[in-house]
């Protein structure tokens, strides 16, 4: 077998917990990523038979019934992953009756998947009916985003709006707009099932006073859509430091740009 640490989905999540860290975007052991693996991808470095421990899950997570991810640790500092991604990152599979999973690799020490584990598969389940290429779940604590969730409406197209005019690459990179889901205690299938019910229609979703969901098909994508959303609150955070607009992208150029990239964008939020 191959070294397992030169996987180059090794090396993605590795280097994207990283980034996240060095944003200060996952304090302590904030955030968490799921990354679903191809067989394929992970015989070349691991035994598949050779399974370490189970753990339940607490939902029907029976449509993701095989599936392999590779998945942050619960508790775990993403900090920390660098140095030692075999304790704090774990290969898992779901079982057949969906109600557990198996640990393959990592997790050293008893540890287990996120505490947001059902968030993260509900997800998973809920955009690989939409996106047959769908790969990555990713929660983060976006400073800008969550500030925003203090001082503006939380209404979606409210916020999806303000998102787009602050940058004008935002409505290119999610024309379908910001989900919004109420505060809800995290780690729960409740949070779980609300953020997923978002997902069918976004690849972003926020949390009120928490952080933010992406998904994506690949690492970057993922991290690139949340990158993009939060630059944007980083920009809305300055902007009303500095007084307020004064002027600003126009819903007319907002149409402009969707026509140019030949995106549609989400109804309900331009010309109302
Ligand atoms: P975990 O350490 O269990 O992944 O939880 C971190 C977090 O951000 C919860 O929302
Ligand atoms: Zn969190």
């Amino acid at each position: 077998k191959k070294f397992i640490y030169t996987a180059p989905f090794m090396e993605e999540m590795i280097d994207t917990a990283t980034n996240l860290y060095r944003l200060g975007w996952d304090e302590r052991n904030g955030g968490n990523i799921s990354y679903l693996l191809q067989e394929d991808e992970i015989k070349a470095y691991l035994d598949i038979t050779n399974m370490k421990r189970v753990v339940e899950v607490n939902f029907d997570a029976s449509e993701l019934a095989g599936r392999y991810f590779i998945v942050t640790g619960s508790g775990k500092y993403f900090k920390n992953i660098k140095e030692h991604p075999e304790i704090n990152l774990g290969i898992i599979r779901i079982t057949e009756e969906g109600n557990q999973y198996e640990i393959l690799w990592g997790f050293e020490n008893g540890g287990v998947a996120t505490s947001e584990l059902p968030t993260h598969l509900m997800n998973h389940i809920q955009r690989l009916k939409v996106d047959q290429n769908h790969r990555v779940i990713m929660h983060c604590h976006a400073t800008n985003l969550i500030a925003m969730t203090f001082t503006h409406s939380l209404i979606e197209e409210d916020m999806t709006k303000t998102l787009w005019e602050m940058c004008t690459e935002c409505i290119v990179v999610f024309p379908e707009g910001i989900g919004v889901i109420p505060w809800i205690v995290p780690g729960t299938t409740e949070i779980g099932e609300a953020t997923a019910d978002k997902m069918k229609d976004v690849r972003l979703v926020l949390w009120p006073h928490h952080g933010i969901f992406g998904a994506g098909t690949t690492m970057d994508e993922t991290f690139g859509l949340i990158e993009t959303a939060e630059k944007a609150a980083q920009v809305y955070t300055t902007v009303c430091a500095q007084g307020g607009k004064k002027q600003t992208i126009t819903d007319h150029q907002l149409m402009e740009l969707a026509t140019a990239f030949q995106v549609v964008p989400r109804e309900g939020v331009l010309f109302r």
